[in-house]
């Protein structure tokens, strides 16, 4: 007979939103089963921001003196270069919030630093290389998962399931959510490229002869990302390498011989840019947040941050009600609704920034800012009103979701 375990809520995937949510209701002393299917945190590149918004979350913990003792560099503004313009973005400097910063570090260690707080409460319990392959369903109601795991397939079932399996979530399929599809006109390649210490800081977005490049300072290495037009890339991999590399340089000629380092295509992945939300993100005994509920575009690095606030209102939401069973669809709906016009503000926002970049891309000569873009791009007002909405989002949630004292692991 199948493994039948259970649990208060099952929580399928760990990427941000799974691992925040998983430890905020264990801190609140509800029983949570976090599953992910991967054996650990180490994946490729899927964003290494921490918003001064998640750092303040992080603070309201107590967790930020220890947090920020883990490596990571501080962007304090971002900006880039519009052909021979050099502009800032947003200087995040005037933020009222203990960190005037982004953090970048690796998304693992994010994820294991919150996950080691877990398990500082008994009610938590992660369970890697467990994979969610379908939903318990009984009258209607969502009841659990089933999951592959290395031991065999099993069961585990819920008081409620919440999907937090990222942009291809099966959860979100399996439920047969209605999903809004923005579509997006363009695609990204990732790639490594060394960085030297005289490298401008913060040339985050570079655009010049029809390219946009992304460079993200990783101290020892750029994470780079070619914006491209969508469905290019095999047009771009028949042109060569060389040609690769020439484009990569007509944008960015400090990277000299540097664009050498990229010797075949397994070093660039395709990431194909999607962003879409569900009509709605809950069903009886279901839920789904983060990019389960509004796959997110890479476009001004905020995935995570909506992810971990989404975690936070569901936490803040909820956490009681299942502690008492009391979780109901009005429950679920107000998580939607606090949640989702943040997620549109935004959505739209990359949707702009998506066709904007059309205008650009592909036209072969030398860029030049108008005198517009040079008088708006460097208004301090502008600068600080970015950083608003990049560092905190629209509608900033905070930690209301209690600490069960009495969930504290005995560690004697
Ligand atoms: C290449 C790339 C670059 C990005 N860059 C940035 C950036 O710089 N800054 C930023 O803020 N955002 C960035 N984003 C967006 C960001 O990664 C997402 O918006 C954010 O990670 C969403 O968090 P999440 O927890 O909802 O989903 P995810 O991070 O996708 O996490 C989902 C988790 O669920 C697991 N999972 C999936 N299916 C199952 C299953 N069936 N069973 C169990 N587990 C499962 C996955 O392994 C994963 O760990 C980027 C995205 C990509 C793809």
């Amino acid at each position: 007979m199948q493994k039948r375990d259970k649990t208060t809520c099952c929580v399928a995937g760990g990427g941000p939103a799974g691992v925040m949510l998983g430890y905020l209701l264990a801190r609140a002393g509800v029983r949570v089963t976090v599953l992910e299917k991967h054996k650990d945190f180490f994946r490729d590149f899927r964003g290494d921001t921490i918003h001064p918004s998640t750092l303040e979350l992080m603070y309201e913990l107590g967790l930020l003196d220890e947090f920020l003792k883990l490596p990571h560099q501080e962007l304090h503004s971002v900006g880039g270069q519009f052909g021979d313009f050099a502009f800032t973005a947003a200087d995040f400097s005037h933020l009222p919030t203990h960190c005037k910063f982004i953090g970048l570090m690796p998304q693992w260690d994010f994820l294991n630093f919150l996950s080691e707080h877990g398990n500082r409460f008994t009610t938590f319990d992660l369970r890697m290389e467990h994979e969610v392959i379908g939903l318990i369903e009984e009258s209607g109601r969502v009841q659990g998962v089933r999951v592959k795991t290395p031991q065999g397939e099993a069961e585990i079932e819920a008081d409620l399931t919440v999907g937090c399996d990222g942009r291809h979530s099966i959860v979100r399929d399996t439920a047969k959510f209605d999903v809004i599809d923005h579509g997006a006109p363009v695609d990204v390649l990732w790639f490594h490229i060394s960085r030297h210490p005289d490298d401008p800081y913060h040339s985050l977005g570079n655009i010049d002869y029809g390219q946009m490049l992304i460079l993200i300072n990783r101290e020892e290495y750029f994470q780079a990302g070619l914006i491209i037009r969508k469905g290019m890339f095999d047009q771009i991999k028949a042109a060569g390498i060389p040609a690769f590399r020439e484009s990569l340089l007509q944008v960015s000629p400090f990277l000299g011989k540097r664009v050498e380092e990229i010797k075949d295509w397994d070093q660039v992945k395709l990431l194909s840019i999607q962003i879409n939300r569900l009509r709605q993100w809950y069903r009886d005994g279901l839920l789904c947040i983060g990019d389960a509920a509004h796959a997110m575009s890479p476009a001004g690095g905020v995935g995570i941050n909506l992810a971990v606030q989404d975690a936070v209102a569901a936490a803040n939401i909820l956490a009681q009600p299942l502690r008492q069973k009391a979780v109901t669809r009005d429950l679920l709906a107000r998580v939607q609704e606090r949640r989702e016009f943040p997620v549109r503000v935004i959505q739209g926002m990359q949707a702009r920034a998506h066709n904007a970049s059309l205008n650009f891309l592909g036209k072969p000569e030398k860029a030049h800012a108008p005198w517009q873009m040079r008088a708006i791009l460097n208004l301090p007002g502008l600068q600080r009103i970015m950083a608003r909405v990049v560092g905190l989002g629209v509608r900033p949630e905070h930690i209301h979701s209690p600490l069960d004292k009495s969930a504290i692991r005995d560690t004697m």
